[in-house]
């Protein structure tokens, strides 16, 4: 389709201060950067490396979820699941709580509160 991805002719005298981490090819863009990395080595940088543990995140809340579920006769599974998430949150200072962690806290208060 378009060919914003390809490469870019070697400008003479141009500064080209972005190196792949991966091969070593340098760039005039931090953007061209980025793109190369993600297409060529299927790398993510940025708000999709951000995008990406927050889909991971989400992928093991959904599965801890399940195992909520088949445990709500369970008191202290339930406790423990609420620690350990809080934790999980604290210990990410970089990154917000997702929606879906925050939904689950709420969640885990609720069933938790007499
Ligand atoms: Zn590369």
């Amino acid at each position: 389709m378009g060919n914003e991805n390809a490469p870019q002719a070697p400008g003479e005298g141009q500064a080209r201060p972005f190196t792949c981490p991966e091969c070593g090819k340098t760039f005039v863009a931090l953007k061209g950067m980025m793109g190369h990395r993600s297409g060529v080595h299927g790398r993510k940088t940025g708000i999709n490396a951000t995008l990406q543990d927050i889909r991971d995140e989400l992928r093991a809340l959904q599965e801890a979820l399940v195992g909520l579920e088949q445990a709500t006769t369970k008191r202290h599974v339930i406790e423990e699941r609420y620690a350990s998430l809080a934790q999980e949150v604290a210990h990410k200072p970089r990154c917000m709580p997702s929606p879906d962690q925050e939904r689950e806290l709420r969640l885990l208060e609720r069933v938790l509160k007499p």
